[in-house]
């Protein structure tokens, strides 16, 4: 089985890559990484190409030949390739249109064509949009509000499309906020781990009240394959990771860890448009396809934190 995983060289891509070469998963025979390398992706967080028969291309998901070439010799693609950060989002949406939806209808030309087995729509509980109570569930009605959550619903509507008019078997992954190594340090766990260590202050948008649940990267990572490997066609798996907090108790948390006191907390104003709440519920995935995530929060903090501490030359060379 040759699989094709776009956007590997970003923060779940090369966490994931790491795994399947590592784990050295049943049936893989090779695994290529496409990737444009934006500013959010590296190619050093990735192997040498050629290595466990492992192959590096540079690329943009929305370029059509590269794109027919290199689906062409592939038996399954994971699209995490996205332009992926709110903020950036809300300054200029263009690149998030163009990358997340054209960019992952190329990816479904491309596997409709050439008959790919299987194809992963790697998305997000923010399409869902702000939930004040309760959790979502999958068949619950996408409502997103930012621009990054819009195009990366647009990009499940039209890989839905290609399920039901064409038979292509895509499966989509709706996973609650990711932390853990490798993270560009513009999301808010890494930015304010990073700005305690050089002894900066952390900005907090509005009250801090918004609150998300957070899932280790590993544990997404490991869904992902749950999905690959147990999931049905045309399906849509919610991957929660049950630890729901506010971002002030987040914050508490970090400075808990780095020995800083709430000095360190800066109220600035809050985002256009700042979802107060998503929360998933991922009792479909833990029935259908055995999905359980297995990182203790607080325990994953405290060695995200350490990664950052142990790998400065990683992060300051991307921090502005
Ligand atoms: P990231 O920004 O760290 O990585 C994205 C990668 O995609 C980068 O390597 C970048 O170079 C590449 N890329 C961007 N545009 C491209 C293009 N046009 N062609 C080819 N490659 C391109 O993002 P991430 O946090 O690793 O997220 C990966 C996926 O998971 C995204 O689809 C995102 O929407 C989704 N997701 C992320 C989270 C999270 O908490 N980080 C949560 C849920 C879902």
């Amino acid at each position: 089985m040759k699989i094709l995983v776009t956007g590997g060289a970003g923060f779940i891509g090369s966490n994931f890559i790491r795994r399947i070469l590592e784990n050295s998963i049943k049936d893989v025979s090779s695994v290529v990484v496409l990737d444009k390398l934006t500013y959010a992706g590296l190619k050093s967080n990735l192997p040498p190409s050629g290595q466990n028969d492992f192959e590096f291309v540079q690329g943009d998901i929305c370029d059509q030949a590269l794109i027919d070439k290199v689906v062409g010799k592939s038996d399954m693609v994971i699209n995490f390739a996205a332009e992926s950060h709110v903020d950036r989002s809300i300054t200029g949406s263009r690149d998030f249109i163009l990358t997340n939806v054209l960019g992952t209808h190329t990816l479904l030309e491309a596997a409709k064509k050439h008959e790919v087995k299987t194809f992963i729509q790697v998305s997000t509980d923010e399409i869902y949009g702000s939930i004040e109570e309760g959790s979502s569930i999958e068949s619950d009605p996408a409502l997103p509000n930012s621009p990054y959550a819009a195009s990366k619903a647009s990009a499940e509507l039209v890989a839905r499309s290609f399920f039901q008019t064409y038979g292509l078997d895509v499966r989509i992954t709706r996973s609650s906020n990711n932390y853990g190594r490798n993270q560009f340090p513009e999301k808010i766990i890494p930015l304010f781990i990073t700005n305690l260590i050089d002894d900066l202050k952390v900005p907090i948008y509005g009250d801090g009240l918004n609150s998300r649940d957070w899932l280790h990267v590993d544990d997404n990572c490991d869904g992902i394959l749950k999905v690959l490997t147990n999931g049905q066609p045309g399906e849509i798996y919610n991957l929660g990771g049950g630890t729901e907090l506010t971002n002030i108790s987040l914050t508490k948390k970090i400075l808990g860890i780095m020995s800083k006191d709430d000095s360190y907390i800066d109220y600035v104003p809050d985002r256009l448009g700042h979802d107060i709440r998503y929360s998933v519920d991922p009792t479909k995935s833990q029935r259908e396809i055995g999905y359980a995530p297995l990182v203790n929060f607080d325990q994953g903090l405290v060695e995200t934190v350490q990664w950052y501490i142990e790998n400065q030359n990683w992060w300051r060379t991307l921090k502005k």
